[in-house]
């Protein structure tokens, strides 16, 4: 060998793809692609933010106890069994790290989360996909994939690019049919969407089962993505294990001081969802008119639309016919959905934008 050689599983990974905020030719895009608050964050976040700026000399709070206070007083949880990550992106690596490598099997449904396969393949291990139900989680087809080998079960619920909900039933069954020995990942990156009752139980069972971690995000309602700052709930002997292999101060001053006073603001959360909620149900509304075009928005639960194309109009003429009125959306080829175009729910006037740009596409195509 006359140089280093990367091992041949991490030649394997397709990078992510970030959703674009600008075009090529530098223009600024309104960015539909990332399912970030079109609110912005909370105020109080803000002044937080600025006034914990006040010292940057100074290493983070390595345990990020405050933090861990404040997400813990918001859920009824143990400080102590809460565990924080660089985006909750980091958590779900060091997850697929702490418990599976190669030989082992990482399994999760169609459609699923884009870093679930990353994460699988960046430890050596076997992605292992379960078909879905019309983009929904099929307990069934996706118990029925579980092998000896399976180690770890990812689920993003709702699930993202889909917008689809798994059941509170449906996940406890998914949960009693899956060995003990299996780590059960419930991602909740979009669960602050959600309306009253319509929560998955998923913490509940993290307070309980040993083998249950439950992931959410400072990255979509709270409006905090460019801090990176993720925080995960499950059994002391998960949250050790992950306390091992995460970075060092990974979360930062600025960070930790914005998420607790974000943690704070439910008026600002609940604008958020209000919001959300209106334009979401509305641009679908405005898509199931276009039915007779081929459009169809799967139903969601969370902060975007994947709408899908089966008419003259394709997703990637969409795709493009939006960017040149000014409007970044993610076209899904890269995850088997070259009919999908995943719309993030903006402001008022981006949607009625988005939605009139659509009729006007589909009604020429
Ligand atoms: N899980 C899901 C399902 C997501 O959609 C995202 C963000 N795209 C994440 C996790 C990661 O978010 P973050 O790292 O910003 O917390």
């Amino acid at each position: 060998m006359t140089r280093p050689v990367p091992k041949d599983w991490i030649l394997g990974i397709s990078p992510y793809v970030p959703g674009k905020s600008a075009a090529d030719d530098g223009r600024p895009l309104v960015k539909l692609s990332a399912n970030e608050n079109p609110l912005g964050s909370s105020p109080l976040a803000r002044a937080a933010f600025v006034a914990a700026a006040a010292d940057l000399a100074t290493y983070p709070d390595p345990s990020a106890t405050a933090l861990r206070k404040a997400i813990a007083a918001a859920h009824d949880l143990d400080p102590a069994r809460v565990i924080y990550g660089t985006g909750s992106d980091e958590l779900l690596h060091i997850a697929a790290s702490a418990y599976a490598g190669p030989g082992d099997e990482i399994l999760y449904v169609r459609y699923g989360f884009a870093v679930y396969d990353i994460a699988a393949r960046r430890v050596g291990a076997t992605p292992v996909i379960a078909p879905d139900a019309d983009f929904a989680t099929d307990v069934d087809a996706l118990l029925a994939c579980v092998t000896e080998r399976t180690k770890v079960v990812f689920l993003a619920n709702p699930n993202n690019p889909t917008g689809t909900m798994t059941s509170r039933e449906d996940i406890a069954r998914l949960h009693a049919g899956l060995r003990p020995d299996i780590l059960f990942v419930l991602d909740q990156a979009y669960a602050e969407y959600l309306d009253a009752g319509e929560d998955d139980g998923g913490l509940e069972l993290a307070r309980s089962a040993p083998n249950v971690l439950v992931t959410r995000t400072f990255s979509k309602i709270f409006g905090l993505a460019a801090e990176r700052i993720g925080w995960g709930y499950a059994s002391a002997e998960v949250i050790d294990a992950l306390h091992r292999i995460r970075a060092p101060f990974n979360v930062t001053t600025v960070g930790q001081a914005a998420a607790i006073a974000a943690t704070a603001d439910s008026e600002w959360v609940e604008q958020s969802r209000v919001h959300n909620r209106q334009w979401r149900e509305w641009l679908a509304s405005e898509i199931a008119a276009l039915a007779n075009h081929g459009l169809r928005a799967v139903p969601s639960k969370a902060n975007f639309l994947l709408v899908l194309f089966d008419g003259a109009l394709t997703a990637e003429a969409a795709m493009k016919g939006l960017w040149d009125e000014g409007f970044a959306t993610r076209w899904l080829p890269g995850q088997g959905l070259p009919n999908g175009l995943r719309i993030t729910i903006g402001t008022e006037a981006q949607m009625r934008a988005v939605a009139a740009k659509l009729r006007a596409m589909a009604e020429a195509a």
